[in-house]
């Protein structure tokens, strides 16, 4: 008989529910959900306001990254097809996100703003190849919606919150000029019988 009272109280909650508004998130791919200003996800490498790849192959992503899953392949020093000068270059970039632990390190290193983070729900992969980010994948990344970080920014708030640094100390006063090698001057020899010059 107990069991029975709860079914039907469990089944009165049910029915109510039903006709309440919703107040849950929608679902990623149902849209309309306005992400974080911060949200950051997966990761591109873009362009350079020439239409150069930005990416120079430094390698400072590459270094900091605490999971050592970013591989980065200089190319060397080349002419920009867009300008002619000459330009540090990446042949190789991959990028593993399955050990991804989105700290944002790479980009907060990156002299060039090259590579961003995605301000877009990952979309779930049904296999670790599919989380792996070939160069090509991270180039085609270019046209997601970005999250809001960028190397330059990301410094530059950096600096501002850092604490200035002690002004210089003053200058000390120059030491007295005794030159070696010229004798001080010698005081004034009194007159003879000791007493005082009229
Ligand atoms: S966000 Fe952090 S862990 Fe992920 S690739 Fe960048 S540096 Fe590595
Ligand atoms: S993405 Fe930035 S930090 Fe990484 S190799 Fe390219 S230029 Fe250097």
């Amino acid at each position: 008989m107990i069991g029975l009272l709860q079914a039907f109280s469990a089944l009165r909650i049910t029915g109510l529910n039903l006709f309440r508004a919703k107040n849950t998130e929608p679902l990623p791919w149902d849209g309309g959900r306005v992400r974080p200003e911060r949200y950051r996800t997966s990761f591109a490498l873009v362009h350079n306001s020439d239409g150069d790849e930005a990416c120079i192959g430094c390698k400072m992503c590459e270094k900091i990254c605490p999971s050592q899953i970013i591989t980065v392949v200089p190319g060397g020093r080349a002419p920009s097809p867009n300008t002619g000068k000459p330009r540090g270059t990446a042949k190789d970039f991959t990028l593993d996100v399955n050990a991804c632990i989105h700290c944002e390190l790479c980009v907060q290193v990156c002299p060039e703003d090259a590579i961003v983070m995605l301000r877009v729900p990952e979309v779930p992969g049904f296999s670790r190849e599919e989380l792996f980010l070939s160069m090509e994948k991270l180039y085609a990344n270019e046209k997601v919606p970005a999250s809001w970080g960028t190397g330059a920014l990301l410094i530059g708030m950096q600096a501002e919150g850092q604490p200035k640094p002690p002004p210089p100390p003053a200058k000390a006063a120059p030491p007295p000029a005794t030159t070696a090698g010229v004798p001080e001057a010698t005081p004034p020899a009194p007159a003879a019988g000791g007493g005082e010059t009229p």
